[in-house]
């Protein structure tokens, strides 16, 4: 028999692990059919939109859903504007309503919990 035709061989390029046991799953799975633990897909973020969505309510005018995201700089910023007079802040929050706020590495904040 040759090893070649082993059908795993062509499965392996669309397998990843798991982030939290080590598991070999396909790259398509939300979550780990031997631990459980949900997968993050490339290109979004591991920040939660939950703690981001309360931080930009209740002290968004310090930017703490910025500092949450790793956005130290616009933070800051955002601390010495007072949240843009409070208008950056609405504008936060639509975008993390819409998913479409990026965390330090340009990556969306997609999941909730
Ligand atoms: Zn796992």
């Amino acid at each position: 028999m040759n090893a070649n035709a082993d059908p795993n061989t062509t499965a392996n390029a669309q397998m990843v692990f798991c982030r939290a046991c080590g598991r070999q799953i396909h790259v398509s799975a939300t979550s780990c059919p031997g631990c459980g633990a949900r997968q993050i897909a490339a290109g979004e973020s591991e920040k939660l939109l939950l703690p981001a969505f309360v931080l930009c309510v209740v002290f968004g005018y310090l930017g703490a859903h910025r500092y949450y995201a790793g956005k130290i700089g616009t933070g800051i910023l955002m601390l010495i504007t007072a949240g843009g007079l409070g208008i950056w802040v609405l504008i936060d929050l639509i975008l993390l309503l819409s998913g479409s706020f990026t965390d330090s590495e340009g990556k969306k904040l997609k999941r909730w919990v």
